[in-house]
């Protein structure tokens, strides 16, 4: 803990962590060690962790990345921050992220962005975006600050920031894990993961993280398997799909090149790739662009000023709230809420939200249907390598294209893991995505520990 706490204060230029919690952690870590000497040590006893900051830590500062939040202390603590405490794990501080979760590059943060600590070959002094929302917790795991982390992923913010910045990151099944006590963005798509340097890694993290909550109404009431057992190397008359609307015609070179890569490899361990088709895909991102900013203008409700974190003063109570809102939220996040509020309004409701939500339904049903004659599907993660701070944002449509290939198994609840894959030409990593079935991450691990 100590080594890392050194190694965050010379990293700060990262500007990985929003708050860091060094009294915290030594006193965690030293709690550890009475443990381990005890014999009473936990699954992850003395791990130093980065928390995603959108995560609910009792007394700990939580912004959500948002001025909106500011100076917010939790009265409480996720479930699953709780359930890493619980296992002995050690909490190094909050990591960056995009406002609310919304971005795929940790640039929209109130609190600045986050640099990736790759360089490209051809222009080592240009700062690179590290993905996101979750890119302080890529970094963090990147440049050794923090062992492993805590992501959230709606659209791909956990698997797009783990292929930006050469890492391994799972979204699990909807349900997995409990979204109690996480800041929510759209609740119908939010889940929890772990980011960190190996599958193996991930697969300890999210043994943890895991498990049915009554708190939380849509946490699924399925048993937990050992994921880091799944790992047994042997791949041997699988078949892995492969989508062949995942290869759109504009698709550069050098994500093909990996994707063969991981074909390959994947033969050379025994298992079969097969054609598959996912027809609706081209809908996914317009599908997730109205479903995702209608239940987050929804959520994003809450913040009127009253009972979070900043308060502006007006003249009348309606004052109050159009001040702290208009204060509070960055232009991204009021972006989607007023998309959001339009495809919800009478007027728009059918024609948007509820065409959306069939949609939706048939995103999920081409990714059965596939899943009748494979057992995981192989893509790229995202359509580039991590491009430069201040690139992609001209317009927000550019910026959205980065989750192309996520969001399909975002919006059909399916687990999806980002491995590294190799580097581009430019020296940067690239990864690849393994979709599952509905609570199949054990195959997903499976399969990805033979790649990696
Ligand atoms: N980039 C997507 C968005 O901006 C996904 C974000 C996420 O998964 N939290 O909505």
């Amino acid at each position: 803990t100590s080594a890392h706490l050194d190694a965050m204060a010379a990293k700060r230029s990262l500007n990985a962590y929003i708050t860091e919690t060094p009294e915290l952690a030594l006193e965690q870590a030293k709690e550890s060690d009475a443990r381990r000497a005890a014999g009473r040590a936990g699954a992850l006893d003395g791990i130093p962790l980065g928390i995603k900051d959108l995560f609910a830590t009792k007394d700990v500062l939580t912004t959500a990345a948002s001025h909106i939040l500011d100076g917010f202390k939790p009265q409480y603590e996720s479930t699953v921050s709780q359930k890493l405490k619980d296992a002995g794990s050690v909490m190094l501080g909050k990591l960056n992220l995009d406002e609310f979760a919304m971005g795929s590059s940790n640039t929209t943060s109130y609190h600045g962005n986050v640099v990736n600590p790759w360089k490209s070959k051809s222009d080592p002094a240009k700062q690179l975006v590290p993905g996101g929302s979750s890119g302080g917790s890529g970094a963090a795991v990147a440049a050794r600050i923090a062992m492993g982390a805590t992501g959230t992923d709606t659209g791909g913010s956990i698997r797009q920031p783990a292929a930006f910045c050469g890492v391994t990151g799972i979204k699990p099944t909807y349900g997995r894990c409990s979204r109690w006590g996480i800041v929510a963005f759209a609740s119908s798509l939010d889940q929890a993961g772990p980011m960190a340097r190996t599958v193996k890694d991930c697969a300890l993290m999210l043994n943890v993280m895991a498990g049915h909550d009554p708190k939380d109404s849509t946490s699924a009431p399925i048993a937990v398997p050992d994921f880091a057992a799944a790992l047994t190397g042997d791949i041997r008359g699988l078949k892995v799909g492969i989508p062949k609307e995942y290869r759109p015609d504009g698709l550069s070179d050098e994500v093909n090149k990996v994707w063969e890569q991981g074909i390959e490899w994947l033969k050379a361990a025994g298992a079969t790739p097969v054609e598959i088709t996912l027809p609706h895909t081209k809908y996914a991102l317009p599908t997730y662009y109205i479903v995702a900013p209608a239940e987050a203008s929804s959520n994003l409700a809450r913040y009127d000023g009253v009972r979070f974190g900043l308060r502006v003063k007006g003249d009348s109570l309606d004052d109050m709230y159009k001040k702290t809102r208009a204060a509070g939220f960055g232009a991204e996040v009021r972006r989607r809420i007023m998309i959001g509020t339009y495809v919800l309004s009478a007027g728009y409701y059918d024609a948007y939200y509820t065409k959306a939500q069939k949609v939706r339904r048939l995103i999920a049903e081409d990714f059965k249907k596939a899943f009748e004659t494979v057992d995981v599907i192989l893509t790229p993660t995202a359509p580039s390598a991590a491009f430069g701070i201040g690139d992609n944002t001209d317009d927000p449509v550019t910026m959205w294209l980065n989750d192309v290939f996520t969001i399909p198994t975002s919006l059909a609840g399916l687990p999806g893991l980002s491995l590294p894959a190799g580097l581009s030409a430019d020296g940067l990593p690239m990864g690849l995505q393994l979709i599952g079935r509905p609570f199949d991450e054990e195959t997903v691990f499976k399969v990805a520990g033979v790649m990696e």
